[in-house]
């Protein structure tokens, strides 16, 4: 073997999985087991008491869980992760390690809107304020600042309208604050963006979308970036405190650079339980192992679009980091030189109705919501994934009555151009 450290490409394919040691078997088994049988009473005990690692029952860890869980930490330059059943349930067991009842979380107005509803409400029935702030306005992350604030949570490229975020000025604004930036990764992947090495302290995902890639699974993760001391101020009580279902142990004292990981799995994932079917686990592996193929093809059908659309006497405005007069070309150059992703926005001279309408008359694109897929979808963000919203803040974040978001799959581009062509032609 050399002592080359392993590029991205080959990590996608390999990080975290070994021939299977009984069986021989190459690719990852699925362990599709709720439980497994202790060597004896004493070994027992020693992984109760997390005194040693292994395999308990399906809801705290699983074997084919465990590779994913190593191979996003190696793709992402992390020290750990936890897979968790969605994106969702990976922000929900991030912040109840970081957020007591009354305490609060600064977040990026840009967000899936799915994100923008628990935030909103489901979080507030826990007593975790949230409290909003621009992220084309770095200072307005300072001024929300208080002796409550927790965390930071931004998206590094957000929905819906394929924004770049400039991680690396909000996480000066986290460190000066004392408190972790959490970023969702999910639409740049980090074949695109690798937000540790712009300062993340911890990174969210859902695998639901290009990490899976094939629209067939949901999944969530939590990666640990190892950067973030918890032990400062008594701010973060369930990794600094003795914890009393586990001997009095403290968990950031123990565990040291992977604490935030294990907190996730030994206190969010085992008491919340949104645990990840092994199944699903399978299923994101093996679209993981195509990831850089995948996501290239993405951006560069996307850069084709954007730039189509750009020309069409039908459209007001492109939304897209790629295109090289774009508000956010500049953080696309620095934050995402391979492409700037492929899910954004347009805005039709015929406002709402022309909306509807185009998304009606499409007939390769699918009319549904997600993004990440292969194939090529279409969604009116204003009457649909963002529709809670009033129309000031539909506008803000991105979702006006007019705008329409793509999610580019890795078809044809001539075939995608054809079908926009009919649809906004007709
Ligand atoms: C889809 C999505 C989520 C939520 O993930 P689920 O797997 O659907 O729970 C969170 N953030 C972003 C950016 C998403 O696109």
């Amino acid at each position: 073997m050399s002592d080359r450290l392993p590029g991205f490409s080959t990590l996608a394919v390999h990080a975290g999985a070994q021939p299977d040691p009984t069986t021989g078997a190459r690719a990852t088994p699925i362990y599709q087991t709720t439980s497994f049988v202790f060597n004896d009473a004493d070994h027992a005990a020693s992984l109760f008491g997390l005194q040693a690692f292994g395999n308990i029952y399906t809801r705290i860890g699983n074997p084919t869980n465990a590779v994913l869980e190593e191979r996003v930490a190696a793709l992402e330059g992390g020290t750990a992760a936890l897979a968790v059943a969605s994106g969702h349930a990976a922000q929900v067991v991030v912040l109840q390690q970081l957020l007591q009842p009354g305490d609060e979380f600064i977040a990026a107005r840009k967000l899936y809107g799915g994100s923008i509803n628990q935030f909103t409400h489901a979080f507030k029935s826990f007593g975790w304020n949230v409290v909003w702030a621009d992220p084309d306005d770095i200072a307005s992350f300072e001024r929300a600042v208080t002796p409550r604030t927790k965390a930071i949570f931004i998206e590094s490229i957000a929905n819906p309208a394929g924004s770049i975020t400039d991680i690396e000025a909000i996480s000066t604004v986290a460190r000066k604050a004392g408190v972790p930036l959490i970023v969702d990764n999910t639409l740049a992947s980090p074949y695109l963006i690798r937000p540790i090495d712009h300062g993340a302290d911890i990174v969210v995902h859902s695998l639901t979308k290009f990490l899976g890639g094939h629209g067939n699974s949901l999944g969530g993760i939590i990666v640990d970036a190892g950067t973030f001391d918890w032990s400062t101020g008594g701010k973060y009580p369930m990794l600094s405190e003795p914890r009393p279902e586990y001997h009095g142990i403290r968990l950031q004292e123990t565990f040291g650079n992977f604490a935030f990981a294990i907190a996730c799995r030994v206190l969010g994932l085992r008491d919340l339980g949104p645990a990840l079917s092994p199944f699903n686990a399978f299923m994101i592996l093996t679209g993981i192992e195509t990831l850089p193929l995948r996501m290239q093809k993405h951006c560069d059908n996307a850069k084709a679009i954007a730039e189509y659309l750009a020309g069409h006497p039908a459209v007001a405005s492109v939304s897209y980091a790629g295109l090289p007069n774009d508000k956010y070309n500049q953080l696309a150059r620095k934050y995402a030189p391979r492409g700037a992703g492929a899910v954004f926005t347009f805005s039709l001279k015929g406002g709402y109705d022309a909306g509807v309408s185009l998304v009606s008359k499409l007939q390769l694109f699918s009319h549904l919501a997600n993004v990440g897929d292969t194939r090529s979808l279409v969604i009116h963000p204003a009457s649909t994934t963002h529709s809670q919203l009033d129309d000031a803040a539909k506008i803000k974040s991105g979702a006006g009555p007019d705008v329409v978001r793509l999610s580019i799959g890795i078809e044809d581009k001539e075939d995608l151009i054809a079908d926009l062509e009919q649809a906004l032609g007709a």
